[in-house]
């Protein structure tokens, strides 16, 4: 029996995979199908766009650059990361509704704990790329990936659960589905899944276009949706609003192909090759709880929502990021009390924010005299600097912050990349998947506190490279910033928050 089952070996399976591992769990991961990789995971159709909080979570674990290899990746929103002791420099902050940000009206004053990284940035990445990367890094730690197993049947006991896949039981102590939109563990498990219909179908395709010049290039909002013509030549996407009509059991043709791509960019070219195309809708929904006993969900299997705007896999990344290290606690029996429950308690309501981001998109690209007008108002407002900044921050995922209760303003927030004068960065501390409590003070306040939990939360001390103000953080293995002291930093404080997040400690 392993400790967890986890169902689709997609990005968000194999990153709560290498999580898991990474803890020392033992760990089956189910997919269905046979072999890695197909060619809608790779250029042009399986492009992704990875946030700067994806990035980081690569870079903590020690795997943005086998990520930027993987991906040929020269870009992100912010461009080329200047020297480590300049500011980071954004060049580029991506779009809402297909009204492009000018990436130099960023008010990086907005971002006043955020420190040089190499990770502020997005990363133009494909599918392929990001599985590739997390299926070798989960094989390192041990992690079992069987291919070719679908499972169809889930059935809980009052301690375990197994995933049935033909004749042949899984049996684990946990289960989490991680398989997608259409989730055959959320439907078996009985997960509500509620939300809101589609009003248009899109479309990406590769295609041999004759009259492909009469296509302006980037997005073009136009009276019936929006077309969107991408660098790579004869990519294209299209926004239909025909209600989702559209039968997305078969694969589009190419007279169907040809004839939105007509209606919605009124020109007149042709399709005279369809090299690969798929479909999506923007039906937008969540489910209304993420556990159900000892079966849990992530990813897309809890959330859908059109591509607008690229939040599905970030979003599911950070389901995986957030999950890991709780389940994993309460898998190895040091978890407090709570702890899982904390899982839904914060990714939930940023799973409804980002299906409200991409419903607020579909709402101004609507057809329509009403959604135009919004439309204009929209741009102006996403024209001034507050603006901008508004749309970078929800896009790059620096908006997220995790309701823990009243305290320092980085509390619930993604840390800052601290760096310690021998050179020492978090990110370097974070890769064995630890809490890390770093101690900035001179007389190492919380050094006997934090030797309690050694195992759990790891302890590195000296002085800050840049002064923010602190004395001390701990920061979550999410990396996400549990208590912050100020610089005579209170131990009993840090004790409250180590017990509140790492349970007991050892001694
Ligand atoms: C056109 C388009 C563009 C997009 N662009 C972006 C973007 O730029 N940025 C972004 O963040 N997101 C983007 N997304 C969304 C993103 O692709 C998804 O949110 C992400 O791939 C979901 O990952 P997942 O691991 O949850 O699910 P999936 O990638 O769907 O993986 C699920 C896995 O489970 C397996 N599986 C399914 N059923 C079973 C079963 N019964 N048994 C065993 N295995 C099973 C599947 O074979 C699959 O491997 C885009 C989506 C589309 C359609």
């Amino acid at each position: 029996m392993h400790d967890v089952v986890i169902v689709g070996a997609g990005p968000v399976g194999l990153s709560l995979a290498c999580e898991l591992g990474l803890a020392g769990c033992s760990v089956l991961v189910l997919e269905r199908e046979a072999e890695p990789g197909s060619p809608g995971k790779t250029a042009p159709l399986g492009m992704r766009g990875l946030s700067a909080a994806s990035v980081e979570a690569f870079y903590r674990r020690g795997l943005l650059d086998p990520l930027l290899t993987a991906s040929g990746a020269q870009n992100g929103f912010f461009g080329a990361q200047p020297p480590a002791d300049e500011p980071p420099r954004p060049r580029f902050g991506g779009h809402f509704a297909g009204m492009m940000l000018d990436g130099s009206e960023i008010d990086m004053a907005d971002f006043p704990y955020r420190l040089p990284s190499p990770a502020f940035r997005s990363v133009m990445t494909h599918l392929d790329a990001v599985e590739t990367v997390l299926a070798r890094q989960a094989a390192k730690l041990g992690v079992e990936i069987r291919r070719g197993v679908a499972v169809t049947a889930v059935t809980q006991g009052d301690e375990t659960v197994a995933a049935h896949a033909g004749p042949d039981a899984y049996e684990a102590r946990w289960l989490v589905g991680c398989d997608g939109g259409r989730s055959t563990v959320r439907r078996l498990a009985g997960f509500e899944f509620v939300g809101t219909e589609p009003q248009f179908t899109g479309y990406t395709m590769h295609a041999t276009i004759d009259g492909l010049e009469q296509l302006r290039p980037g997005f073009n909002l136009t009276p019936t949706g929006m077309y969107v013509r991408m660098p790579n030549a004869g990519t294209i996407g299209i926004m239909d609003f025909d209600g989702g009509a559209f039968d997305r059991s078969r694969p589009p043709t190419r007279e169907h192909l040809q004839a939105v791509l007509r209606r919605v960019s009124g020109t007149e070219v042709t399709l005279s090759e369809v090299h690969i195309a798929s479909s999506f809708t923007d039906r937008a929904m969540q489910t209304t709880a993420y556990r159900q006993g000892c079966v849990l969900l992530a990813g897309d299997a809890a959330h859908i929502h059109s591509p607008l705007g690229g939040q599905g896999l970030n979003t599911g990344l950070g389901d995986a990021v957030n999950l890991g290290w709780k389940l994993a606690a309460t898998v190895r029996g040091h978890a407090p009390e709570g702890l899982l429950d904390t899982y839904a308690d914060e990714r939930r309501p940023i799973g409804a924010a980002v299906l409200d981001w991409s419903r607020a998109q579909v709402a101004v690209m609507k057809p329509g005299p009403h959604a135009h007008a919004v439309q204009a108002v929209v741009r102006d407002l996403i024209g001034t600097r507050d603006g901008t900044t508004y749309v970078f921050e929800r896009i790059s995922g620096s908006w997220i912050r995790y309701d823990l209760g009243d305290g320092h303003p980085l509390v619930g927030r993604s840390a800052p990349e601290f760096r310690l004068d021998d050179g020492t960065r978090l990110a370097d501390l974070m890769e064995d998947g630890r809490g890390v409590a770093l101690d900035f003070s001179t007389d190492r306040r919380l050094h006997a506190s934090a030797m309690r939990w050694d195992g759990r939360i790891r302890y590195a001390a000296g002085t800050a490279a840049q002064d923010l103000g602190l004395g001390a953080v701990l920061v979550r293995p999410d990396g996400v910033v549990a208590w912050a002291g100020g610089d005579s930093p209170d131990p009993e404080g840090f004790e409250r928050a180590a017990r509140r997040w790492f349970g007991a400690p050892a001694s």
